[in-house]
């Protein structure tokens, strides 16, 4: 049997919600659902004011609207991430700079921030990769030289935490993704977590294009205008009601994962004696989601031939990201940079299959052929 690497996990409440959205006959955005979703995500998180957006692609866009960019202003990303990270900055005419990764993960160096940072450094971007935390404390004394904001990208990040405090909290915005590919899931979609209070509003206008129709509908104000400039980032209560279901039922789908991951955590172990891979490291101050297992291999080479290994027992792992300094966006347009972390991950890292019910059987089956491979 194939053991694919992603298989979107069905909680079974989805379909009763949905068809509870169309018998309400209210489906556009911000309905009952949404605000359901939206209170979940809160009381998970602890504090802050959640708005469901379409995807974590527009939350970071509706972030970066709301760090109200000049042209020459500067944003600090990680090479090693998603291209939305970096894109949402590029749209609003910020100039983007690249940080290298930690040597031991992948996460942002604050070295590499420190190295950076200056007078036209408006926002600082970490990205908690696996929903493994940034060294936060070190990025926010790297922010607080400059005044620059912090917008974590949260999009792995749910259910974990820096130092006790629930990731997608700490940063004055944060973003998450519900993503197939992610822990909790609607397809697509995605939420906007706005810390800083003073920005609420601003927030909710940014994601009504640009106008104060939720002050509207609260009867605050007795029309709504064009304000700011914004645009539609509200997902239909059919997404949000299929989010509903998944937010309810986040502790058994982060303790499946979180099974699958330690089986592999302790099947996998002792590779770390060898010198052609490593495993994930989560530093004191991080803790687990279970959102990825990877492996770090040497080389391209190890990792091509690993990856092909697991294919002929029908497992699918795959790499990750193509280091954003070398892209061919990014060389085209800009001097080339040399970020020798970034660069190891790019060619290196490989991830195994993990899905919320996904077996121990199949972990198994995945680290069998990974120690096979490695012998
Ligand atoms: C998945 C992901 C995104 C994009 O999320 P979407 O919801 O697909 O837009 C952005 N950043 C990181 C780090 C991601 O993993």
């Amino acid at each position: 049997m194939n053991i694919p690497f992603n298989q979107p996990y069905v909680v079974g409440t989805e379909g009763a919600y949905i068809a509870e959205a169309m018998a309400a006959r209210k489906l556009a955005g911000d309905g009952s659902f949404t605000r359901r979703s939206q209170a979940l995500l809160e009381a998970h998180l602890g504090s802050g004011r959640a708005l469901l957006t379409t995807s974590c692609t527009d939350a970071l866009e509706a972030a970066a609207l709301l760090c109200d960019l000049k042209q020459g202003d500067e944003v600090i990303v990680p090479s090693y991430t998603f291209v939305s990270t970096a894109n949402a900055f590029a749209l609003r005419g910020a100039t983007i700079r690249f940080a290298d990764s930690e040597a031991d993960n992948p996460n942002m160096s604050a070295q590499s921030v420190a190295d950076l940072v200056n007078e036209r450094t408006r926002v600082i971007v970490p990205v908690h990769y696996a929903g493994v935390a940034c060294d936060m404390g070190a990025l926010q004394a790297q922010a607080d030289r400059v005044g620059a904001l912090i917008v974590e990208d949260a999009a792995q990040a749910i259910a974990s935490s820096y130092k006790g405090k629930p990731l997608g909290t700490i940063g004055s915005l944060a973003a998450f993704s519900f993503h197939e590919t992610k822990n909790i899931i609607a397809g697509e979609g995605g939420a906007l977590h706005v810390n800083d209070t003073e920005l609420v509003s601003a927030a909710e206008i940014v994601r009504e294009k640009g106008t104060n129709r939720s002050a509207f509908f609260r009867g605050q104000v007795d029309k709504y205008n064009w304000v700011s400039l914004g645009s539609s980032y509200l997902p239909s209560e059919l997404i949000a009601a299929f989010l509903t279901a998944q937010l309810e039922a986040l502790d058994s789908i982060q303790a499946r994962r979180l099974a699958v991951w330690n089986r592999y955590s302790h099947r996998l172990s002792h590779l770390v004696e060898r010198n052609d891979c490593s495993l994930p490291v989560v530093p004191d101050y991080a803790t687990n989601n279970a959102h990825m297992f990877y492996i770090v291999c040497s080389t391209l080479e190890v990792r091509t031939r690993l990856i092909t290994h697991l294919k002929a027992n029908k497992i699918q792992a795959v790499f990750h990201y193509q280091a954003l300094h070398a892209s061919p966006y990014y060389v085209a347009r800009n001097n080339l940079v040399d970020l020798p972390n970034a660069t190891r991950f790019t060619d290196g890292l490989v991830r195994l299959p993990l899905f919320a019910d996904m077996d121990i059987d199949m972990a198994d089956r995945v680290a069998d052929a990974v120690c096979e491979f490695f012998g």
